[in-house]
């Protein structure tokens, strides 16, 4: 029987792909030197590519945009910057994972554990409004570590005063949360947002379409 379950946040408990995508068209318009719609259109698809689900790293995606667009005269740092003071405030609350995580909370110690800077995951939590469901929230920025180190689970189990088999991770990458869990001793359920599982990985202990169907395997 579970006691604790560890979610991932971006693209498991928030929709991080649609709010970066918000966050792109604005950043287009406010930082590209792009005269037509069209050019912004493509600058869009481009960079959401780049970003892959938000998988590649930080400093990759940075320097990538900083080259791809060199009439805008941005530096990666620039980027980053403009990426962590922007984009939590196109996260969109959802009731149907607050209804989830209220039901849930009753039953199990809840926690988000995420890779990212401080500032913005905590900021992104707030904007959904899902702190006050949380017991605890691990975030690789403040403990030196991330996902799928094994320090940032163990942290997590330590936190929920749980052992490995008595948790739970939800998480939609399949090498920082599935992998990384099934390092770590845990089992992992993944959120697939109907992608394929990638050859090679190690599998995960079952699939959600969206973690909106977690419930139906808790009862
Ligand atoms: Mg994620």
């Amino acid at each position: 029987m579970y006691r604790a379950i560890l979610f991932d946040l971006d693209n498991t408990l928030i929709d991080r792909q649609a709010a970066f995508r918000l966050y792109l068209i604005d950043f287009c318009c406010r930082s590209l030197q792009l005269s037509t719609q069209a050019e912004q259109e493509q600058a869009v698809d481009e960079l959401l590519a780049a970003d892959d689900w938000g998988y590649r790293p930080r400093d990759q995606f940075t320097e990538w945009v900083s080259e791809r667009f060199p009439d805008a005269q941005l530096q990666a740092s620039d980027i980053w910057e403009d990426c962590c003071q922007h984009l939590p405030s196109f996260v969109e609350p959802d009731s149907r994972v607050q209804g989830m995580l209220a039901r849930l909370a009753g039953r199990f110690r809840l926690l988000a554990v995420t890779n990212g800077s401080s500032m913005n995951q905590h900021a992104k939590l707030r904007r959904a409004q899902l702190t006050k469901y949380l017991f605890d929230t691990v975030v690789s920025g403040e403990l030196g570590f991330e996902k799928p180190h094994p320090a940032i689970f163990e942290r997590a189990l330590s936190l929920a005063g749980c052992s490995a088999d008595e948790a739970l991770v939800v998480g939609d990458d399949p090498w920082a949360d599935i992998v990384g869990a099934k390092q770590a001793g845990l089992r992992a359920y993944w959120v697939s947002l109907g992608r394929q599982y990638p050859c090679g990985a190690t599998l995960p202990d079952r699939v959600l379409s969206s973690v909106l169907d977690l419930e139906q395997w808790l009862v």
